[in-house]
């Protein structure tokens, strides 16, 4: 496999996963070079959704297509938001919106345990029986007064205990060091390098 593509119209992943993917001779193409559409996403589970993303747009690029999906939970709400991290406020979509209701739901809850994840799926063809899945998880505390001015959507209440600070005050390094995205993407070069 030399190319593959992205299921993803985010200029900053396709730039961040053609730098990451360039050491292994694969070179990734944005999915709006294939004139790929939208895909739906109407499952419950993240692993789902970004199978049905690289299946569709490897299905009409005619190539390997990886795709990506990712979210926060919350344990205490049975995994809320989880798939509808990004619009769990409503529409329009708004970080402050999710974030607002997020504290409201967890301000009644003993448990404030929140963890981020993101799941990567890499299909060599559009009905490739064994894709490869990559998930990574990151643990936090949701804290209730936002901190920090660095990342984005959930960042600033998302309080890891082992750095005594929020996402959003880490240094972006850091958070590209120890997130869910940077722990799928470790797992899934493994994968592609055993490969
Ligand atoms: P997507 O997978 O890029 O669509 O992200 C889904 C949603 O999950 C985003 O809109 C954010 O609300 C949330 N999310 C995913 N990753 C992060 C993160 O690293 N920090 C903060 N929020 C995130």
């Amino acid at each position: 496999m030399n190319t593959l593509v992205l299921a993803s119209n985010n200029r900053g992943k396709l730039a961040e996963f053609q730098k990451l993917l360039a050491p292994l001779n694969i070179e990734v193409r944005a999915q709006a070079d294939f004139a790929v559409p939208d895909c739906p996403e109407p499952y419950h589970t993240f692993v789902e959704n970004a199978l049905a993303k690289a299946r569709h747009a490897s299905r009409i690029s005619g190539l390997p297509a990886l795709a990506d999906d990712s979210g926060i939970c919350a344990p205490a709400l049975g995994g809320a938001p989880g798939v509808l991290s990004a619009r769990y406020g409503g529409e329009p979509k708004s970080d402050a919106a999710n974030n607002a209701k997020l504290s409201a739901a967890l301000a009644a809850m003993d448990d404030t345990a929140v963890y981020y994840v993101c799941v990567l799926v890499l299909v060599r063809h559009a009905d490739d029986p064994t894709p490869l899945i990559a998930e990574g998880r990151w643990h936090g505390q949701w804290q209730a007064e936002a901190s920090g001015s660095h990342g984005f959507g959930y960042d600033p209440h998302f309080y890891i205990p082992a750095f005594g600070q929020t996402a959003a005050e880490l240094a972006p390094e850091v958070k590209n060091q120890y997130s869910h995205r940077a722990q799928a993407v470790a797992k899934l070069l493994a994968m592609l390098e055993a490969a």
